[in-house]
């Protein structure tokens, strides 16, 4: 709704002619991005993509193909359009520490995730802009897009428009990386971190809840774990119909069940009370995202430790074990001559 779509006729790759462009990070989205940046043509004649990367595997594969290679710091200090694609939770030291220090005012940093710019964890030096160009897409169908001559959703915000310019070498990176073709949507960093922290704070858990309580109430009942788990997720048709629903819509891919299914899914739908959901869902929003309250706690030292400690109190759940059962036989009677 009045939300502007850049498509590749708003996206000029001369805005990043002649500018080295530094690609920080060679996994999932550094890989796609550099090669499709090259295969752009991204940089001009005189503009190269180089790539930084610790000294391993990584910037191995990245030399096998054919990047100029140095490290992070170097590559920082080289490049005058800055890729920043290594983990979120790693950028704040890194950057702090290998990145900031090789950035001279007319440089631009480019963010794929507006997490750590969103909440102020980057110390970015004067005279630089700050720009965001994030794929809704994994790193291996960013370049496997790019290669079939396809797109995918990319989100493209200015964050500081230091040089007169930001827009423009933002454009210029998102249509180098493929973003523009299916057109790149104008957002923010916050948006862009809110929202992905909402889906993985208050969408998913809500699913992965409904699933352990079904699997409570059904076992309960003294309905089979194989029929259960089948019946919920196993079979896979959950992620058929959110195939269907992303192409029709959450009611438009309805007609593809029978009328049975259709009524029963409706009447519930119709008579449940959300307004606990709603409530505690505005409170997530607010109290724990836009307020940066979760950032502060996921930034702390000991966030690791946590992370180790809830993965095993949410594996303790009766449905770990259950679930572990059912394919350790799924797989037995596959591999059964
Ligand atoms: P990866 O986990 O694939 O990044 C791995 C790269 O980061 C490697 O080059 C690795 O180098 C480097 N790295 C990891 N830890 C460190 C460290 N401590 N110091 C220096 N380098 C390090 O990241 P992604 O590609 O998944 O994510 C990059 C950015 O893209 C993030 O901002 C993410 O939010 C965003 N993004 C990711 C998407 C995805 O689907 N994955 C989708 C859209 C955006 P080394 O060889 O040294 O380990």
């Amino acid at each position: 709704m009045g939300t502007t779509i850049y498509t590749d006729g708003d996206a000029d790759l001369r805005a990043v002619d002649g500018r080295r462009i530094a690609v920080l990070g060679y996994g999932n989205q550094g890989r796609a991005q550099a090669l499709n940046l090259r295969d752009s043509g991204a940089g001009g004649e005189r503009g190269t993509v180089i790539v930084g990367n610790r000294d391993d595997d990584y910037l191995s594969r990245a030399h096998e193909d054919g990047f100029p290679t140095s490290s992070l710091r170097e590559a920082a200090a080289v490049g005058d359009v800055v890729l920043l694609l290594i983990p979120d939770e790693v950028q704040p030291a890194v950057f702090a520490e290998q990145v900031a220090p090789g950035l001279r005012a007319g440089d631009t940093l480019v963010v794929a995730s507006g997490y750590n710019v969103a909440f102020g964890l980057l110390e970015v030096p004067d005279g630089v802009d700050v720009v965001m160009v994030a794929p809704r897409m994994i790193g291996a169908a960013v370049r496997s897009r790019f290669v079939q001559g396809a797109g995918f959703p990319c989100f493209v915000s200015v964050e500081r428009d230091a040089t007169g310019a930001a827009r423009r070498t933002a454009l210029a990176i998102a249509r180098g990386i493929g973003g523009t073709r299916a057109g790149a949507i104008a957002s923010s960093a916050r948006e862009e971190a809110a929202l992905d922290l909402f889906s993985e704070q208050a969408i998913w858990p809500a699913i992965l809840s409904v699933l352990r309580t079904s699997y409570e109430v059904l076992h309960k009942a003294g309905f089979s774990d194989e029929a259960v788990l089948y019946e919920m997720y196993l079979s896979g048709e959950p992620a058929e119909v959110f195939t269907h629903v992303a192409r029709d819509g959450l009611l438009g891919q309805l007609p593809l069940h029978s009328q049975t299914s259709q009524y029963g899914q409706l009447r519930a739908l119709c008579g449940l009370d959300a307004s606990d959901l709603a409530a505690r869902f505005t409170s997530i929003l607010h109290e724990d995202i836009l307020s940066g309250a979760f950032a502060r706690e996921w930034s702390a030292a000991d966030a690791g430790q946590r992370l180790a400690q809830l993965r095993q109190r949410a594996d303790a759940h009766p449905l770990s074990a259950a679930e572990q059962a059912v394919l350790r036989n799924q797989t037995r009677n596959q591999t059964r001559p």
